[in-house]
């Protein structure tokens, strides 16, 4: 009741529509929630984000939530999450993701979920790595463990924008290492990232945990790009 009576005088706004949030609607209202451009990931094992990591990485599920699109709710949401101090929007997101897995993949043996790390300066700069709320989203609802201790960032990231595809992959080729890599052994892992264009990163990370000794990968991001990058 409090927190009705403090509502009343200091509303939540929607992060894409301005409009007054309701009870039981948290930084996004379920018009824009409804709104946002689904891809159908869940749905075909041959999707979009597999056909990208096609001959790269040896996938078992990969899906993105949502298509990015420039100037869209869903680019909007992820500069929040990103830049905006609002990590939770990455939970609301990856509980979404979590329920639509689960639908999809019912039983499906993933034992850990590992977001793809930020460089520790950069963290330090930011406060928090949008993908291990993600993560933590995702891990709520499918009642498996996340960590973010089990992959780094070596290098710092220089903004992939610009880059062709072999310029992304060359920038983050050497990027990442395993870590704890006894508890990996033998598991199957659900990499996560908030954004997907060329794949760079996730092939990246993808190729360090196999080399670490995971059994299977599976990846999933907030978005992937639909459009030539
Ligand atoms: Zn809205």
């Amino acid at each position: 009741m409090l927190q009705d009576f403090i509502n009343l005088f200091f509303p939540h706004y929607c992060l894409t529509c301005q409009e007054i949030l309701v009870k039981g609607e948290t930084l996004i209202c379920t018009v824009c929630f409804l709104d946002l451009p689904p891809t159908t990931c869940h749905q075909e094992p041959e999707n979009i984000v597999a056909q990208r990591l096609a001959g790269r990485l040896p996938i078992s599920h990969a899906m993105a939530l949502y298509k990015f699109r420039k100037s869209g709710k869903v680019q909007c949401l992820l500069h929040h999450l990103k830049y905006g101090n609002k990590p939770l929007i990455g939970k609301v997101l990856g509980r979404r993701f979590g329920a639509l897995f689960k639908e999809a993949h019912g039983g499906a043996t993933l034992d850990l979920i590992i977001p793809v790390p930020l460089h520790s300066s950069k963290l330090r700069k930011r406060g928090y790595n949008q993908s291990d709320f993600f993560a933590q989203g995702i891990a709520e609802v499918l009642h498996i463990p996340w960590s973010n201790q089990h992959l780094k960032r070596a290098t710092k990231a220089v903004t992939q924008t610009k880059m062709s595809k072999l310029e992304r992959f060359k920038s983050v080729e050497n990027a990442f290492v395993a870590t704890n890599i006894s508890s990996l052994h033998n598991k199957h892992i659900l990499l996560v990232d908030d954004v997907m264009t060329t794949g760079a990163t996730l092939e990246a990370c993808g190729l360090v945990l196999l080399a670490a000794g995971i059994k299977e990968l599976s990846v999933a991001t907030i978005a992937v790009t639909t459009s030539s990058y």
